[in-house]
Formats: C-alpha cells, sequence, structure tokens
C-alpha cells in the first residue's frame, strides 16, 4: 500500500529560483507532448506511451533546458501525461461528455515528480537532495515508517511542500472490540450507532467572504502584472488552507474512529452511487460526496494498517427500515425522523441508519433497540483531537 506524507519545505532562494525553472520546463515538455499527441492523432495515427518517451531523447537536443532536469522527472512528466489521458478516456466511455486534455498554464503545474531515484533523505538533519536542483530541509512533524517509493515536491502559492510516498505492509492480524455502524450526512456529517453525531464542517462557508475580497482583488488587477500574480497567490493560499482543514479535519475523524473499535461498518458508497444516478443529484449533495468518499478512503488505509476490519454494507433499505422491528417505513429525504408505525420506534432518521448499517454488518438479527441519547461532537472538537499517531 502506498501512504504518502506531506511536510513543509523551505528552499533557499537558489534552490526555489531551480524549482520554479524545472516546473517551468517540465510544463513546457508537458504541453508540447501533448500538442504533439494531438498532431499525431489528426495524421489517422494513435499515439503511444512509449513513442513519447522516445521523444524526450530527441526534444533535449531541441531544447537545452531540458538536460537542466533529472531524466526520471522527465520521464515521469510523460507517465502523468498519459494518466491524464486514459482518466478522460474512462470518463468518456462512462457517457459523459468532454473535451479535450488541456495545455497547463504555469499556476496549474506546480508538482515535480522524484520516483524511485534522484532523492537522498537525511532524517537526522531533516533534509532531502534532490538531483539538478540541491538540498532542501523540511520540517518533519510527522515521522513515517516503510520503504520511500518517490518524493513529490510540490508548490502552493510561495509555499513549498514536499510529500514522501511510501509503501507499507498492511497489518494482517484482525483486532478484536467493539464494532460501530457509521452513517453519513446532510444535517450532520456522520453519525455512528453509539450516538455520536459529528457536525458538517462548512470551511468553505466561513471563507466565503475572504475568497470573494481575493477574487475581486484578482479581477481588479492587470492580468500577468507582478499584482496580478501577487494577488493570485493569496488565493491560491487561501483555497489551500481550505483544503488543509478540511483534510485535517477528516485525517482526525477517521482517526478517531480507527483507534476506538475493532470493526467499523460503512454504506457501499459506490453502490449507493450507482443506485442514484439518474435521479437528480444537488450541489450541496455533491460537495459533501466527495468529502464522504475521502473519509472512507482515509478510514479504509488506516483500518488496513491498524488491523481493523472495515465492513462495506449494501445502502438498500438502511435509511428506509426500521431499526427496531424491520419494518419497511418509506420516507423522503425531508424527512428527518424515522417513526414507526409498526412499532412505535421513534428516532433521528441518520441514527436509524447508523444502527441498520451496524447490524448489517455485523449480520445481526433484529433485536429491540435501546436507543442512546445522541451526543454531538463539533468540528472544533474533531480538529483538536491528537496529532495522528505515527505508525
Ligand atoms: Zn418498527
Amino acid at each position: 500500500m502506498l501512504i504518502s506524507y506531506k511536510y513543509r519545505a523551505y528552499p533557499d532562494a537558489t534552490t526555489e529560483a531551480r524549482l520554479n525553472a524545472a516546473l517551468d520546463t517540465c510544463r513546457w515538455l508537458y504541453n508540447k507532448l501533448l500538442e504533439e499527441c494531438n498532431t499525431t492523432r489528426e495524421t489517422g495515427v494513435t499515439p503511444t506511451m512509449r513513442g513519447m518517451q522516445a521523444r524526450i531523447v530527441t526534444l533535449k537536443e531541441e531544447n537545452p533546458f531540458l538536460k537542466d532536469v533529472y531524466s526520471k522527472v522527465l520521464q515521469m512528466v510523460n507517465y502523468t501525461l498519459w494518466s491524464n489521458i486514459r482518466a478522460l478516456s474512462q470518463t468518456k466511455k462512462r457517457g459523459r461528455k468532454i473535451g479535450k486534455l488541456r495545455f497547463k498554464s504555469a499556476s496549474r503545474y506546480r508538482t515535480l515528480n522524484y520516483n524511485q531515484s534522484g532523492f537522498k533523505i537525511d532524517w537526522e538533519n531533516s533534509r532531502i537532495a534532490f538531483s539538478k536542483i540541491g538540498t532542501i530541509p523540511f520540517t518533519m512533524y510527522r515521522p513515517y515508517s516503510g520503504k520511500v517509493k518517490g518524493i513529490l515536491i510540490t508548490r502552493s502559492g510561495d509555499r513549498w511542500y514536499v510529500i514522501v510516498q511510501v509503501e507499507q505492509t498492511v497489518s494482517a492480524s484482525k483486532r478484536e472490540g467493539r464494532s460501530v455502524g457509521v452513517d453519513v450526512g446532510l444535517d450532520s456529517f456522520a453519525v455512528d450507532s453509539d450516538g455520536m453525531v459529528i457536525e458538517n464542517p462548512r470551511f468553505y462557508e466561513h471563507s466565503l467572504d475572504r475568497i470573494k475580497k481575493l477574487q475581486q482583488s484578482v479581477a481588479r488587477k492587470q492580468r500577468f502584472s507582478q499584482n496580478w500574480k501577487m494577488a493570485k497567490g493569496k488565493l491560491e493560499k487561501a483555497y489551500d488552507h481550505i483544503t488543509n482543514q478540511k483534510n485535517d479535519f477528516l485525517h482526525k475523524l477517521s482517526r478517531q474512529y480507527v483507534d476506538t473499535y475493532a470493526t467499523i461498518c460503512v454504506e457501499d458508497l459506490n453502490i449507493k452511487y450507482l443506485k442514484e444516478n439518474g435521479k437528480s443529484r444537488g450541489f450541496r449533495r455533491s460537495i459533501h460526496s466527495a468529502s464522504w468518499g475521502r473519509f472512507f478512503s482515509y478510514l479504509s488505509y488506516k483500518a488496513a494498517r491498524a488491523g481493523t476490519n472495515l465492513i462495506k454494507v449494501d445502502p438498500r433499505n438502511t435509511t428506509q427500515m426500521c431499526s427496531n422491528c424491520g419494518s419497511i417505513v418509506k420516507k423522503d429525504l425531508s424527512v428527518r425522523v424515522h417513526e414507526c408505525p409498526y412499532c412505535g420506534f421513534v428516532v433521528g432518521r441518520d441514527y436509524n441508519a447508523a444502527v441498520n448499517i451496524h447490524r448489517v454488518g455485523m449480520e445481526q438479527p433484529f433485536e429491540p433497540v435501546e436507543p442512546r441519547p445522541l451526543h454531538h461532537v463539533s468540528v472544533m472538537q474533531v480538529l483538536s483531537m491528537k496529532q495522528e499517531a505515527p505508525p
């Protein structure tokens, strides 16, 4: 399993200039290869990844700057291009209407990929030496373990980060202990069968005023001017801040679940979305589904490492079924309370679903539910949970 650790990096001015130059060269290469793929296709020939790989060698004669970039990094530019091409053709196959792959502008090309080689990590002094770039200090607030497969260097506004990709073996022994069912919802981020209700994070909404101001500031500046670039940098940073907050929240919440429970039951979101395909899905739902997907992916890799069981349950009827007696009680999205006309059981809609998810996941029979008092957990409480423990 490949796991990423992100650390803030502090290149000095000379190294930073080299990083920016390398990014610029890689971006040139990306766009050049993309352009040649397009023209090749127009002549009726299908371009190949290997063909483009070979092209890099001859391009070095055309653009001497390519020689200033570590060759494996150049190879990874081609690799990235082809994984983008593949992703696009898969979206096409699923019947979505989409255009061509876009050329990358400077603000969209922000990452150098050192795969397998070309770097040397000095943990004692927390520095990494990159071939053709130089040595970059970084802060290691969270140590990793396992074999390093590659390192990415990425720019975000005026900040730099290194992302260490580590291969880790999955823990084989499964733990024994408490189990829980977790339902993700719209009113709150999640509700579990132990009665914990996790409030919805509204990082974006909270920063909306600031984002709007920054957007206006960018719009007022003359394009590509120094001030425009600075304003854009600030806006980029504000977006990154929101992403970081959100990820921090999802990391901590999933860590809490994996640490507390030996078995976690969740709905299989893939099935859920397949079923809902065709029905109208609102914007609010779509932004939430991105967070849920990420939450489940964090849960699943953390669970795999800790030997925690993660059970994916078929979401059919988890909401409609009465968790107390098993009767189907139809309710549309606006009905937030589950009221069973058959057994008189009254409980919150999402809590009812969480209990069902738990019962189905653990393959338990129906038995009378002792409703627990709901315990509300704020986003701040989640964020103040301890930093992720080193593996
Ligand atoms: Zn009932």
